[in-house]
Formats: C-alpha cells, structure tokens, sequence
C-alpha cells in the first residue's frame, strides 16, 4: 500500500538532530518561550523575508489572535466584515467567528480553487474590513491582485498560509504579502512540528507586540496584563524541532515538486483533471508548495475505491464543505455551487518528500488505469 503520506519516515531522516534538539531543551532547564522560541521566531521571519515572527500554540490560534489584535488595536470591530474563500478548511472560517466578526464566504476560482479576485470585489461592501486569502492546497492565492484590492478599499489583508510554506509569488514568499499572516505547524503541514505549533509573520512591530502579548494572558510583562488574553505559546521543544527542519524545507518542497511535475507528465486519463497549470507558474512550479496534489473526477468516491483497490491511499480535502456543516446551520441552505461542485469531485493523491520514484509510478499506473 502506498499510504497518503508517510510521517514517520519524513521526521526518521532527522531522528538524531531531533533527539538532540529535544535534549537540549531537556537539560535547559527552561522550558518555555525561552532561547529555542526566540530562534525559530527569528529563522522563519528571515525566511519569509518579514519583519517579525510570533510563535503560538497551532494554526487556528495564529490565525484568530491576529485578528482579536486588530480588534484591540481599534482597526476591527465586532460585526465587520472580513472576506473568506467558500473553499477552505474550517479553521479560516473559525477564526473570523470567535471574534465575532462576520464571514463573507467568497465562491473560489474553478481553475485555482484559490479565492476568486472578482468575485471578492463583488463582495465587498462598507463593513469589510479583511480579505482572507487561503493559500490552499500550497498553491500561492491571486496576492498581487487582493493587495490591490486592499490598497484600493483600505482593507487589511490575512494570509491563511498554514499550506504553504516557501511558496512564491514574483519574487516574494507567501507570508509576506499581507498585513499578517497564520501559519501552522501541525505535524503533517510542509513543515511540521513534533505536536502542535503555529506562527504568525508580520512586518507591523505594533501588530507582532499585541499578538505576542495575547498569546501570553495579555501580559508583556509578568504579572502586569494589558489584555484578557489567552494562554497560546510556542513551546520550546517544538521551536528546536522546527529549527532542526527549516534549513532542510526548501529542498523538501522541491521534492514535492518533482512528484507534482511526474504526475502532470505521467498522468493521462480524460476521466481526471489535475490541477491547473497557471501560466505564473513557470516550469519552476514555484508558486506551488504541493502540500497536496488534489485531482478533480466527477465519479470521484468510484475512483477513490479503485484506487484503494490498487494500493493507493488516498485522502478528500475536504469531504464536507464548512458552510455545510452542522457547526454553521445558519449557511446550510446556502447555494455555493462551485465550491459544493470541488468538494463532491476533490480527491488528493499521495504527495511527499519522502515518496520513492517507483511509489509515483505506481500511482500514476492506478489513476491510468481508472474507466
Ligand atoms: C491546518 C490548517 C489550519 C489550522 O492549523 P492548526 O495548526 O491545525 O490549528 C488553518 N488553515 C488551514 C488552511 C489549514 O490547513
């Protein structure tokens, strides 16, 4: 069987800088926010070529403490608007409503399956105040087009990067084109931490400083809180693991690319549409991070069995879109029609770092074989 992605064997080939790293901050003796924390915060930033880097405890937290800040700095009131692709894992949408700010959910691109530049200017009224662009699947988001949609509406923008570390857009890493963006380090993301772990990137010295206090009981001083905030820290043994992995992501995420470049040469089957092949995306596929290789069928639960029935596992991204679920009753009768169309004929097939070349023949003989 070829299982839809390998951890194990993505973290083996870093086991002994691992043990270490994590025995370091054994015999530390500190344990939290601490010199790993600093470290990590400082690489990734560089990484993405922004100012700041504030580690926190997962995605989801990055994403609604950016947010929550905006609010105590006057920038977002409670009820304003902040624009979202309909497309998109729940925690986007979650973020938004723990704030009690209002999603717009925005029909995608049908090529991208990105948030659609038209259609988010058709969505904007006087209470937006965010776009939220999704970097999904790894595939970088239409940013120079949301850019100047903010600067023409005088919009902050939120990256959701959490899928797509190290992509590239004219130059520039995702992460680094909005006011702010959430990244995750949940163990199967391109980057993935040993546990739970996310970060936020920012270039606004003010916005990275009321994130960080948030994170910490609203308290930038111990003892002293400035906020009721909350208890969401990037914890040390995580940072030295992410810092073990970083110097190795780009050579990772070119690997990821190989295996996308075989299957869009490889595969032929008029029954499976593979992703699009942007024309900004150049051979080098640079503005993709292939966190996943989603394909669209439209027989896509029968492709899905015979694929398992050739060994190849494979995974829904996502099987139930977010206003569908029970979680929004409000939205469950809602017509979203492409995004409804992408998630009854998404299908991702295995893509990692750790993939063997006959692993990708294999896949690529299955999906040609399907009728
Ligand atoms: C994984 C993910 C998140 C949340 O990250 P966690 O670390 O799991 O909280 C947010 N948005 C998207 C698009 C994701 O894929």
């Amino acid at each position: 069987m070829i299982s839809f992605l390998d951890l194990k064997k993505i973290n083996e080939a870093y086991a002994t800088e691992l043990t270490t790293a994590v025995l370091d901050v054994v015999n530390s003796g500190w344990y939290i926010r601490g010199g790993a924390v600093q470290k990590f915060e400082n690489e990734f930033a560089e990484y993405c070529g922004v100012g700041h880097c504030i580690g926190v405890a997962n995605g989801l937290d990055a994403l609604t403490l950016t947010l929550r800040a905006w609010k105590e700095l006057g920038v977002l009131a409670e009820g304003d608007e902040v624009i979202v692709p309909a497309n998109t894992y729940i925690a986007s949408i979650l973020a938004i409503t723990e704030n009690s700010l209002t999603p717009v959910l925005v029909e995608p691109d049908p090529n991208t399956l990105n948030l659609c530049p038209v259609n988010t200017r058709a969505a904007i009224t006087d209470k937006t105040k965010v776009i939220l662009p999704v970097h999904l699947y790894g595939r970088a988001a239409d940013m120079p087009a949301f850019v100047g949609l903010a600067e023409e509406f005088g919009l902050k923008i939120l990256e959701d990067a959490a899928q797509a570390h190290g992509a590239i857009i004219e130059g520039a890493k995702v992460g680094s084109w909005g006011d702010a963006a959430g990244f995750s380090f949940y163990p199967g993301k391109n980057l993935g931490a040993l546990g739970d772990a996310g970060a936020v990137t920012t270039n606004d010295p003010e916005l990275a400083n009321v994130i960080l206090c948030l994170g910490n009981y609203g308290s930038s001083q111990k003892y002293i809180n400035e906020y009721q905030g909350v208890n969401s820290r990037l914890d040390e043994i995580q940072a030295a693991c992410l810092s073990v992995k970083l110097p190795h992501l780009d050579a990772d995420t070119q690997r990821r690319r190989e295996v996308a470049r075989r299957y869009f040469q490889e595969i032929k089957n008029p029954h499976v549409l593979l992703p699009f092949l942007a024309e900004e995306m150049g051979s080098d596929l640079k503005h993709h991070a292939f966190h996943l290789f989603p394909v669209l069928c439209s027989d896509r639960d029968r492709f899905q069995a015979h694929l398992q029935e050739s060994g190849v596992q494979t995974l829904i991204h996502y099987p139930i879109p977010p206003h569908k679920q029970m979680a929004f009753k409000e939205w469950n009768q809602r017509s979203v029609p492409v995004t409804e169309h992408i998630h009854q004929s998404v299908l991702s097939l295995p893509i990692s770092p750790v993939m063997e070349h006959e692993d990708v023949a294999k896949v690529v003989e299955a999906v040609n074989a399907f009728r």
